[in-house]
């Protein structure tokens, strides 16, 4: 006898099974795919829904033998920015219940990722028994409180996001500022649990910086900052630009600034690339500014350990792995003072918060960090440690685990039992 406990996460625009850092990948694609595995070495049975977005792509990806994606075809079979997705949902719905249909499955819990999926969740709860679980990734009523640009589709999402808190079974916020914005900025009703993000411990700070350099041809002795994300321009890669110009180090030392992520040319990225490229000209940067472009998390591992600092300019982010994942790789942080950054980097202790935009801050911090090897070496340690206490993938999955199965007990839906 077998205890089968089957579980979907949905991540419609985020596809777990593609490569990190180009156009709309991020966080949430590794959140997915890491919860996934994670989650299926505990025994669980577990199927990542997404939008099938080139014609290419196989329809099934199997991670391992407990953990597959499956890309459905809703709208068309190409990249569609996420902002224009709302109106292939209701194609969603009906791909995600044929498939279950067909495959004579009925999930009894649903973990859903950013709005769009949210929609699809509570659609499928108003049709079969279902613990509906959530992670926002981002609100709309905090990203809009940011841009000037309000795209047409934001009441429709401010609208779900509330809907969402209110009526599913659990909202998992991935820091205490996210719940905060939750309950100021969305709704006083509905459940929330704190479950944070994790990150691969025994990826990243499992290389030596001097054997990170060698691999990456980056000389012994240069202090190195780096970025790695997204091209977006709320990720603030021009803060970070503007502060190393106004930094004492480029006229004094062997520096090198490493911004990685973004695909080629041509893609929705590539204008926030462009933009950055051309301020690194005009402030005379380009000798010590390289752009690897989109890296994996197999090499990224010899970036974090081979950076002196890593840098974090976001003007707004939810959790934002990438602090993680340096943390973890013993290299401290300069962040900005904003959600989940402000749980993570801990002030003077793993790295430093400054307002966010503020060039002239984000200098001074790099500036200081840089200045003092030794006292980089601590923030470094103590960054490891916060994260190997707080922020694991196996600390995530053991908390997720106990979550869905209190669900499904309060619900008295007992997990199937198979033969
Ligand atoms: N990332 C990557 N390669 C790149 C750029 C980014 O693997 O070239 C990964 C990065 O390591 C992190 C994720 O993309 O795991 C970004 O997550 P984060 O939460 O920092 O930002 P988001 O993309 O969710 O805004």
């Amino acid at each position: 006898m077998v205890l089968q406990k089957h579980i979907a996460l949905v991540s419609v625009h985020g596809d777990p099974a593609i490569d990190i850092g180009k156009e709309e990948a991020g966080g949430q694609n590794v959140y997915v795919r890491q919860v996934g595995e994670a989650l299926a070495a505990k025994g669980w049975q577990v199927d990542m829904f997404t939008r099938k977005a080139n014609a290419a792509q196989d329809s099934v990806v199997e991670h391992s033998p407990n953990c597959r994606t499956i890309r459905l075809v809703a709208g068309p079979e190409e990249f569609v920015p996420r902002d224009q997705i709302f109106k292939y949902l209701p194609d969603f719905v009906t791909q995600l219940r044929k498939f279950q249909l067909n495959h004579n499955i009925q999930y009894p819990i649903i973990h859903t990722n950013y709005w769009l999926s949210s929609w699809v969740g509570m659609e499928l709860k108003k049709v079969q028994p279902v613990q509906l679980v959530h992670t926002y990734h981002s609100l709309g009523a905090v990203k809009y409180n940011s841009i000037s640009d309000i795209p047409a589709i934001a009441n429709t999402r401010l609208e779900v996001e509330k809907t969402c808190l209110e009526t599913a079974d659990c909202i998992v916020a991935t820091s205490p500022q996210e719940e905060e914005h939750m309950r100021t900025l969305v709704s006083e009703k509905g459940n929330i649990e704190i479950i944070p993000c994790g990150t691969d411990i025994r990826r990243f700070g499992s290389v030596s910086p001097s054997k990170a350099r060698l691999r990456l041809g980056l000389p012994k002795h240069s202090l190195v900052v780096m970025y790695v994300g997204r091209f977006d321009r709320r990720k603030g890669i021009e803060t970070l630009v503007r502060a190393m110009s106004r930094s004492i180090f480029p006229g004094l030392a062997d520096i090198r600034l490493i911004i990685a992520g973004g695909s080629t040319p041509g893609n929705s990225d590539g204008i926030e690339r462009d933009r950055i490229e051309k301020i690194v000209d005009e402030l005379g940067m380009r000798d010590y500014t390289l752009f690897p472009g989109q890296v994996d998390h197999e090499t990224l591992k010899y970036y974090y350990a081979a950076a002196n600092v890593c840098v974090v300019p976001s003007h707004y982010e939810p959790f934002g792995l990438v602090a993680i994942e340096a943390m973890a790789s013993g290299t401290p942080v300069v962040a900005s003072n904003v959600g989940g950054l402000k749980y993570t980097v801990v002030h003077e202790k793993t790295g430093l918060l400054c307002p966010a935009k503020d060039d002239a801050a984000f200098a001074e911090a790099i500036d200081r960090i840089l200045s003092k090897p030794h006292w980089r070496m601590e923030l470094g340690k103590a960054a490891r440690k916060r994260v190997e206490n707080y922020f694991t993938w196996h600390g995530v999955a053991n908390q997720l685990d106990e979550l869905y199965l209190s669900l499904l007990k309060e619900s008295s839906q007992p997990v199937a039992v198979v033969a």
